[in-house]
């Protein structure tokens, strides 16, 4: 059994077969193959609906295809619970995130058709504290997300050929040029940004039209949502990710760079 299925823990109970299955014949394409399908898919997605980035993405890969999301609101969840009913939705439970952020994902899980996959990170937060001292994300904040954020993703999509993020180029000055369909050379896997044009007016409309569970915190103040410690209010005119590491000069957590 591959290590990443050691710690997944599907909330529905137990690991699911089709997982097993996807391990044990090892399904993941040669990453010349999904580089070449990233690129040949480009021109005609560059641009294109959420709706029709998800679609090629879930026709082309099937069960080697998931989606990520950081339950700051269903919204990703969502559209791809419309397209590819039964999709795997993976989110990076760090162990330090709000209960409001908790709550989203509950609330996906039991609205939506999807399959919800808390990645847990190899140590749980008092072991890292034994190992690395406690606080290690006011310390070395990189070294705390390549911990329980980055190396967590990468054990999960190792069984995938794609992967969707909700990103978009609005976002942060690194996502300004955000394609709706690349390859991540770095994991050697095909990435989509359905999301990559979207505004935020697009977004509260879509959340308005579906009904999208939100995470509270975004109408107390919070302009983004990350884990506890590396998170705090916008003041009024603040970027909304001004809160997001706000007394380092860091910007990104690491998966999306
Ligand atoms: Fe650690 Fe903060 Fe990164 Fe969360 S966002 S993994 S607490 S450094």
């Amino acid at each position: 059994m591959h290590a990443s299925l050691l710690r997944e823990v599907d909330r529905n109970g137990g690991i699911a077969v089709t997982t097993l299955m996807r391990s044990a014949v090892n399904l993941v394409a040669p990453t010349s193959e999904l580089a070449e399908l990233a690129r040949a898919a480009q021109p005609t997605l560059d641009g294109a609906p959420a709706e029709a980035v998800l679609e090629w993405a879930a026709d082309t890969f099937g069960p080697r295809f998931c989606v990520t999301s950081s339950m700051a609101d269903g919204v990703l969840a969502h559209l791809a619970s419309r397209v590819a009913p039964g999709v795997d939705i993976v989110f990076l439970d760090t162990g330090l995130h709000f209960p409001q952020t908790l709550r989203v994902r509950d609330q996906v899980e039991a609205t939506m058709p999807v399959r919800v996959l808390s990645i847990q990170p190899v140590q749980t937060v008092g072991q890292q504290d034994g190992q690395y001292g406690p606080r290690l994300f006011n310390r070395d904040p990189d070294a705390c997300c390549a911990l329980r954020k980055v190396e967590p993703l990468e054990r999960a999509l190792a069984d995938y050929d794609a992967w969707a993020a909700g990103v978009r180029r609005g976002e942060t000055a690194a996502r300004a040029n955000l394609r709706e369909v690349d390859f991540d050379a770095g994991r050697g896997k095909v990435k989509v940004s359905p999301l990559a044009r979207w505004s935020d007016a697009d977004v509260a409309a879509y959340i308005e039209r579906y009904d999208v569970p939100v995470n509270e915190l975004l109408n107390q103040g919070y302009g983004s949502i990350g884990c506890w410690p590396c998170t705090r209010k916008v003041k009024p005119g603040e970027d909304p990710r001004a809160g997001r590491w706000a007394a380092f000069d860091k910007t990104e957590c690491g998966l999306h760079v």
